[in-house]
């Protein structure tokens, strides 16, 4: 007998174990874990995933499971370890671990096919003439003339292919291919045959008898003989030749030549910096690096020769880059310097694109993986480093169910594979940059440019004179005199608009007042509805004031202006002047957001104008002018890291000017030039900011002295989300040890999404062994016992986003 544990597709804590199958003799031996099935549910069969094969169970009597959708594990041991480990640590279900590990496409409606692998023969004259005239069979078929288990062997070798194809329209791409009706010989006898004015079937049929494969595409064989589509209609009417349509592997990046780089000749800083990651990856040692160095410092060309150092004792790499930075810059570097060992995932791509991506990784297909977050998953076998670039980005946080980071992933992946992991940043996380300094994770620095240029001269001008000044504008007088310069230069400007954390504060025009909590030393949220002040750390609340506490101008007011209002603006203000405008609502067509960027570098613009997404990554020469229109929008958003974050940011986009021969500006526009944040991001001056900000996270127990954990409990009924909430704090109070500071209950910062009221309840923490178990336990205690269907109670562990 054996017995499949499965773990269902339902997600809900019910569900949250294993449920034990009979497998059918028929499938004896080939269920294997990793392997999704089918199985009888209640009255539905659903999907689930095999996480043990055993040879008994505890259950009496056992259905059997309906069939396996697999033929061979697509989650390898070592990940489904890992959803083990991702369970366990962000307190999510089993089911959503795996699924986060596997492209959309295995979760959506499928449709099996088998596939003949391109150049392959199958084993078996059997097989072999089940895939005459067309490449692909449908499971159903091979399943009901009892062939699967030979299929299976073929899937093993190498030889077929099984492959889910999304069943809703339009995700497959298709391609019209045609080949001979007649083998070859029949074929060449006929074409003798052909009258002289037939040339083009004649060209047609030559070219395709001289075919290694049976079909080729269509269009390719119409361009290389000349035939038009009506020579080929009349020959398919002969019964000469036939067609089929196949599906392609969607390339996103086809049709671009990626020219060849080969790997430069390191500098010494370069050189100091990569010998004790070769050395990890030789003597198959985990170590975590923080690689620091400022932007453009060489940190990419390390990342390429430690990656070739992989590839070239057979192993395989994965890079993760922030979905911003995924410009075609970044892949050019990749796919230059290792062309199509090169698999390039991000959310840009298409359902099915992304599925392709992933099937040539678990095919063996490619050897280095360059994607956004969920790349971490990538299902190599044979890992030989992973490397996260710009590790500070909050985006390697995933935000939903599993509430996964990536950087903490990578480091439990890479422990497995002994190897390497490179965390690089100009900017670390204070958080990596401790580990750094306490030895956890070994610091290698490059300290210079590459170009040895200087970093761009930064001016911090204060918008507080300028309104006393009398200039009411959104551009000071500084920016605009150098913006109309460089028209007149013909050198480019970008302007950029930090929209986050739009009108969510109060700020003084004339003096740059922003009402903080007293109890908390962070900015009170404005909340529309109650248009009240808000500290939604610890609750506290005040009236909207009219006047400014401080200087008791009345120009105070909420605080944001949107990207198309500056466009307005610079019309206004300079006609003559080509700008370029990207946000969230001119990049929501696909490629948009390149095709923009490629207007820009072509020179067909003078500005850039935009938000967060043009912060990174770019690297064009003829940029020497950058404006920053609002520094201190995210500076007053109610999070510990709002100080971090604005460093960060205004570095980066600091960044962007004068990376080339010509010397870089920079404009910083605000209304608190003291903030330390801002000062010091105007010096570039990391160290300087690390220390300050240490100082004060330590003071006010954040990370990384103190560890986070976030309780929000949702419901349409306010007070039944408050008294859970307090429920909730009063169990941790209780449960957990008092070095513990629990914040709660209080609403959220964001009181109600959907009609949903939220409450929250923060617990910050250094040790609480306990912590874990409690968590699980509310949990438990509210999703499954608790007969309240609307009542929703999420835990982020580690949270990076506190509304
Ligand atoms: P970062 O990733 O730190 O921003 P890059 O790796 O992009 O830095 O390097 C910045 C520039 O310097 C790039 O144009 C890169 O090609 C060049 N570069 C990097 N290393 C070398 C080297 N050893 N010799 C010459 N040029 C280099
Ligand atoms: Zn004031
Ligand atoms: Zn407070």
């Amino acid at each position: 007998m054996q017995v499949a544990s499965v773990i269902v597709d339902v997600a809900a804590m019910q569900t949250d174990r294993s449920f034990d199958y009979l497998i059918p003799d028929k499938w004896s031996g080939m269920i294997a874990p990793g392997m999704r099935v089918i199985v009888p549910f209640g009255p539905r069969s659903i999907q689930g995933f095999v996480t043990e094969v055993k040879s008994r169970s505890e259950v009496e009597k056992l259905k059997p499971l309906i069939e396996p959708m697999d033929l061979l594990p697509v989650l390898n041991a070592e990940l489904l370890s890992l959803a083990d480990w991702l369970t366990e640590t962000t307190l999510c279900f089993k089911i959503s671990a795996y699924q986060a590990m596997l492209p959309a496409a295995m979760k959506a409606k499928y449709e099996k096919v088998f596939r003949l692998i391109d150049g392959k023969t199958p084993s078996t004259k059997e097989i072999a003439e089940l895939f005459q005239n067309r490449t692909e069979i449908l499971w159903e078929e091979v399943a009901k003339l009892g062939l699967l288990t030979v299929f299976r062997q073929e899937v093993k070798a190498n030889r077929i292919e099984l492959v889910y194809k999304v069943k809703s329209k339009g995700n497959k791409k298709m391609i019209r291919m045609i080949g001979c009706a007649l083998p070859a010989n029949q074929s060449k006898e006929y074409i003798e045959q052909l009258p002289a004015n037939a040339l083009k079937q004649k060209l047609v049929l030559e070219y395709l008898v001289k075919q290694t494969s049976k079909f080729v595409s269509a269009k390719e064989a119409m361009e290389a003989s000349g035939a038009s589509s009506a020579t080929l209609k009349s020959l398919i009417e002969k019964g000469l030749i036939v067609e089929t349509k196949q599906e392609m592997y969607r390339d996103p990046y086809e049709n671009r030549e990626f020219q060849k780089t080969e790997p430069l000749p390191l500098t010494e800083l370069q050189e100091k910096a990569i010998i004790p990651i070769l050395q990890s990856i030789e003597q198959e040692q985990h170590e975590t690096f923080l690689l620091y160095g400022v932007t453009g410092s060489g940190k990419t060309e390390i990342y390429l020769q430690s990656i070739q150092k992989v590839l070239k004792i057979g192993k395989e790499a994965i890079v993760l880059v922030p979905e911003i930075s995924l410009t075609p810059q970044m892949v050019h570097r990749f796919k230059g310097r290792f062309g199509d060992d090169v698999a390039v995932l991000h959310s840009g791509l298409s359902i099915g694109e992304k599925y392709d991506e992933w099937r040539k990784i678990q095919r063996k297909e490619v050897k280095v993986v360059v994607g956004a977050r969920s790349a971490i998953f990538a299902p190599f076998e044979n890992l030989g480093i992973i490397i996260i670039d710009e590790e500070h980005e909050t985006s390697y946080k995933q935000e939903e169910n599993p509430r996964y980071h990536a950087r903490e992933t990578a480091i439990k992946r890479a422990q497995h594979y002994n190897c390497p992991v490179i965390l690089g940043s100009a900017t670390p996380a204070l958080e990596s940059f401790a580990r750094a300094q306490k030895g956890v994770y070994k610091l290698l620095t490059l300290s210079k440019r590459m170009n040895d240029q200087a970093l761009p001269d930064v001016e911090i001008v204060d918008m507080r004179e300028e309104l006393r000044d009398g200039n009411r504008s959104m551009f000071s007088r500084a920016l605009f005199e150098k913006l109309e310069d460089r028209l007149k230069k013909g050198e480019q400007t970008v302007l950029f608009l930090n929209r986050r954390g739009h009108s969510s504060f109060i700020m003084c025009r004339d003096c740059g007042y922003v009402s903080g909590c007293p109890h908390c030393d962070i900015s009170l949220t404005y909340h529309r509805y109650s248009h009240q002040m808000k500290c939604h750390y610890c609750g506290y609340e005040e009236p909207v004031p009219h006047a400014c506490p401080e200087c008791n101008s009345e120009h105070i007011r909420y605080f944001g202006t949107g990207t198309q209002k500056v466009e307005e603006e610079l019309g206004k203000l300079l006609p003559y002047a080509k700008v370029v405008r990207m946000d969230v609502d001119t990049t929501s067509k696909k490629g948009a957001h390149e095709k923009l960027l490629r207007q820009f570098e072509e020179g067909k613009a003078d500005i850039l104008l935009g938000t967060q997404m043009i912060a990174k990554g770019l690297d064009f020469p003829n940029i020497t002018l950058v404006g920053v229109l609002t520094a201190d929008t995210m500076l007053h958003i109610p999070d510990f890291r709002s100080s971090e974050k604005t460093f960060q940011l205004l570095t980066q986009v600091s960044g962007r000017a004068g990376r080339h021969e010509l010397q870089g500006e920079v404009v910083i526009q605000t209304y608190t030039p003291e903030h330390y944040s801002i000062q010091l991001a105007g010096e570039q001056d990391y160290d300087q900011f690390y220390q300050q900000e240490m100082m004060i996270r330590k003071m006010g127990h954040y990370p990384p002295f103190y560890f986070l954990a976030l309780v929000t409990v949702s419901h349409y009924d306010v007070i039944t989300a408050s008294s859970i909430t307090e429920k909730i704090t009063n169990y941790l109070r209780s449960h957990l040890s008092k070095s513990a500071i629990i914040l709660g209950p209080v609403a959220s910062p964001i009181p109600r999404i959907n009609d949903r009221y939220r409450y929250q309840c923060l617990i910050k923490y250094k040790r609480e062994p306990k912590l874990n178990e409690g968590l699980k336990t509310i949990l438990e205690h509210y999703t499954k016992q608790h007969k309240d269907k609307h009542l929703q109670v999420a835990i982020d562990v580690n949270p990076f986003i506190m509304m």
